[in-house]
């Protein structure tokens, strides 16, 4: 009886807001959260956690020495995960990233090479962009990731000191001279050796992923991984 209720309150409630699929925009049904049904099976979902070797490492190798690295979905132009991305990034819907941390969560926590993750560490925006957009949709995503995994995430680790990369776009990044100037890594009371998992919500160059990991590895006696949402 309660449920018919809640399913009558919901029915109600969605003639006037109607729920919209996170990936299509076509409005969802009373027992479908977030996505539709055909969205879920239509998702390309890359299952690099399960293999070392994967798309998103190579992107990496000789860039920064991560120990693991993997993307849940891949982005194709004009693609359902292309307009997931633009709703969790310019449409006020981080709930969405935060969903699907939770998903790749419960996926990670299945994988050996994820069985010694200390912290999650959200690649953060800077201040200028925290306060146009309102949130960071990393730190969602790892906060999904947080819940599954059981692992806390630490927002406080990672301050993002400039708003962009000169070398985004050229593929490439000159560690050294740039490194610390995008980042400060606070890695005072962090454990010896710890295993950090980075997050951010999409893959394109890789120059701020790269960077943001060589902060870690420069500041910290740690190890990294990467995983993102999606990658391009
Ligand atoms: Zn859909």
């Amino acid at each position: 009886m309660k449920s018919e209720l809640n399913k009558l309150f919901s029915d109600f409630v969605s003639i006037f807001f109607p729920r919209e699929c996170g990936c299509c925009g076509c409005v969802l049904k009373y027992q479908e959260k977030f996505i539709c049904v055909a969205c879920d099976f239509h998702l390309p979902y890359t299952n690099f956690h399960e293999y070392s070797d994967n798309d998103t490492a190579r992107q990496l190798w000789g860039k920064a020495p991560v120990e693991e690295a993997c993307s849940f979905l891949l982005m194709q132009k004009d693609s359902r995960v292309e307009h997931l991305i633009y709703q969790i990034k310019y449409n006020n819907q981080p709930f969405l990233a935060e969903y699907f941390g939770y998903l790749y969560g419960l996926k990670l926590i299945e994988a050996n090479a994820y069985q010694n993750i200390d912290c999650i560490v959200p690649v953060p925006l800077h201040k200028s962009k925290l306060r146009k957009r309102g949130y960071n949709q990393s730190t969602y995503f790892g906060r999904g990731l947080s819940r599954a995994m059981e692992i806390p995430l630490r927002e406080d680790i990672l301050v993002r000191k400039k708003a962009t990369i000169s070398q985004t776009g050229k593929g490439r990044l000159d560690r050294y001279e740039n490194v610390n100037d995008i980042f400060d890594c606070q890695a005072t009371g962090l454990p010896a050796n710890v295993h950090i998992l980075l997050v951010d919500d999409v893959l394109t160059t890789g120059a701020t992923i790269v960077s943001a990991a060589l902060a870690l590895l420069d500041a910290a006696d740690c190890r990294v991984s990467i995983a993102t949402l999606a990658r391009a």
